[in-house]
């Protein structure tokens, strides 16, 4: 697929030190071991694009994903880790928002949550920040394969409930890095926000 094309760009400490606003990009968010890294993995059918596992509360990049000149994939540092001083995560706080509200080549968001534990407090705060910018968000419910079929469905359905109160293009599906369920949908929801 297109996603094959996934190649690094670069790294930034933040959001300001991104490159110029042009072409298109999408970005991916989520709470540290939601399986970001796994899902882009997975995506680009590449083994160590993103990497998986990093410590706990390191000071993490944002790391850019060239497809093609005109197109990107964003992998914003994941969050929720209680060990990170309030300081930064309000620094941190303060940038996200800012990148979501001002971005012009930001054409969507994805919120990469563990479907047993979907809409955490900060995953809300995302949506929220998305939903007022006017992002169409892409709620990816991860790690599909641990529940059996009748809870996954539930938990599917309990989550499309739940995105109802954003008021916003908030889509909700399953995915499972391991089986790859859901592969096709998440390439048919990126495919329309990057316009291939
Ligand atoms: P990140 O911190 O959001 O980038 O999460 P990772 O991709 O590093 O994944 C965190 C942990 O969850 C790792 O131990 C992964 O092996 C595991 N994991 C990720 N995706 C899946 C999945 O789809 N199924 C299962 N069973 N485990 C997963």
């Amino acid at each position: 697929t297109y996603f094959t094309n996934a190649k690094f760009q670069m790294s930034a400490p933040d959001i300001s030190h991104l490159h110029q606003d042009d072409g298109i990009e999408v970005a991916f968010a989520g709470r540290s071991n939601a399986g970001k890294s796994s899902a882009l993995n997975t995506l680009t059918r590449q083994k160590n694009l993103a990497r998986t596992s990093k410590t706990p509360g390191r000071t993490q990049m944002i790391n850019v994903f060239e497809l093609d000149e005109q197109r990107r994939l964003v992998d914003l540092p994941g969050y929720g880790f209680a060990q990170v001083p309030l300081a930064m995560k309000k620094k941190w706080q303060k940038s996200l928002g800012e990148y979501l509200q001002k971005r012009k080549t930001l054409q969507g968001l994805v919120v990469l949550m563990d479907i047993r534990h979907p809409f955490k407090d900060l995953d809300q705060e995302l949506i929220h920040w998305a939903v007022s910018a006017n992002l169409p968000v892409l709620a990816l419910l991860t790690k599909s394969d641990k529940l059996k079929a009748g809870k996954r469905k539930a938990q599917l359905l309990m989550a499309r409930e739940a995105a109802l109160a954003f008021c916003g293009d908030v889509t909700v599906h399953t995915f499972s890095s391991l089986n790859r369920q859901g592969l096709p949908e998440l390439e048919q929801v990126l495919s329309t926000w990057l316009q291939l």
